[in-house]
């Protein structure tokens, strides 16, 4: 019996479920190509930048001006202006090859998630649906409601963070991943435009992941459902987008936002990708997924670090010198593939690590 069966329309009476992802990818794939024809790469919806604001002024008022970090990673006593904004965190020279990084990773980015979200996906999507009634028949056809809803987001969120958890610890233990990822972690100071200095050819990775994702949970409850469920929201944008931008940007800010240590076994706090972004030995590879701490517990990756803990960023004195401006970091990858794949260099770095 074949595996996948040809899908035929409404009309000739046969079922052929459209998830929601599906619709969902079309949409999104509208508004990338808008965005990318006006040339203009948006994100940061200043909502979220505005929680991410006040939630700091709350922290600045409870800790009475502690709790935010200087250039050096250490935690100082500041003026409310001074612990928001920053003078020196936001005119470093760091911050700002974020933002050329930031505009050349917004230009590819479309190309990559209308190439890939819009095909990937929705195909991830339509196999899950196809194995599903292959095993179970016809969909039960399920009526949604506001707890379906919730779970239906729950797991698109637990899907997405185990493939994010996994791409990222491939990216931290596979030195030809590591070349491109390292241009992440050479940030010295965290701002949220921190979160998209990406190398522009990392794009297809995460895209990939994320479409698979998606389109896993989709599949599985577009089926229960015949296609007829959507994701709960909040504030009238999807529950997981919100929850993804509010914590993209404050874990790429400089206040430290600690959850209780309880909660932190299961969430990643803000604090946390601090600790991910310190060149520290004891905080290497540490803190991987975006959501929970799940996985990081599962693969002995968790980290909760210190209230206060110094947590210096970049990549460490040794190799920050040759990841400091947009174009050793945009040339940085082909630089280090290049001395992987020549003997003579590798030889020597062998001999360096036998010595070390
Ligand atoms: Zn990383
Ligand atoms: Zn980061």
């Amino acid at each position: 019996m074949p595996l996948v069966t040809p899908h035929t329309d409404t009309a000739t009476g046969a079922e052929h479920i459209v998830g929601p992802f599906t619709q969902m990818s079309q949409t999104v794939a509208n508004f990338l190509w808008n965005t990318a024809a006006s040339n203009i790469p948006q994100d940061l919806e200043w909502e979220i930048i505005s929680l991410t604001l006040a939630i700091a002024a709350l922290l600045w008022f409870l800790r009475s001006g502690h709790g935010s970090k200087g250039v050096d990673g250490r935690v100082r006593k500041a003026g409310l202006l001074q612990f928001l904004l920053p003078k020196d965190i936001y005119t470093h020279a760091s911050a700002r090859v974020d933002v050329w990084l930031w505009v050349t990773e917004r230009i590819f980015y479309p190309f990559w998630a209308i190439a890939l979200l819009a095909t990937v996906g929705p195909a991830t999507e339509q196999s899950v649906i196809s194995v599903l009634k292959w095993l179970f028949g016809n969909s039960p056809e399920l009526h949604s409601n506001l707890a379906w809803m919730l779970l239906y987001s729950l797991v698109t969120l637990l899907c997405y963070d185990f493939v994010f958890f996994l791409t990222h610890y491939a990216m931290h233990k596979v030195p030809a991943l590591w070349a491109l990822h390292k241009i992440h972690h050479s940030a010295e100071v965290l701002t949220p435009l921190t979160r998209y200095r990406e190398h522009f050819i990392d794009g297809p990775i995460w895209v990939v992941g994320g479409a698979v994702s998606y389109g896993f949970a989709a599949g599985i409850f577009g089926f229960l459902f015949n296609g007829g469920i959507t994701e709960a929201t909040l504030l009238n944008l999807g529950f997981f987008a919100v929850l993804f931008g509010f914590n993209g940007s404050f874990r790429h800010y400089h206040v430290q936002f600690h959850y209780p240590v309880w909660l932190s076994k299961w969430l990643q706090s803000p604090v946390m990708h601090h600790v991910h972004h310190s060149y520290l030995q004891q905080h290497h590879d540490k803190n991987l997924a975006v959501f929970t701490s799940i996985w990081d517990r599962m693969f002995g990756t968790l980290y909760i670090p210190e209230v206060d803990e110094y947590t210096p960023w970049g990549l460490g004195p040794d190799s920050q010198s040759e990841h400091q401006t947009f174009w050793q970091n945009t040339t940085g990858p082909f630089r280090d593939w290049y001395k992987m794949l020549t003997p003579r260099a590798s030889s020597a770095r062998r001999s360096e690590r036998e010595q070390s």
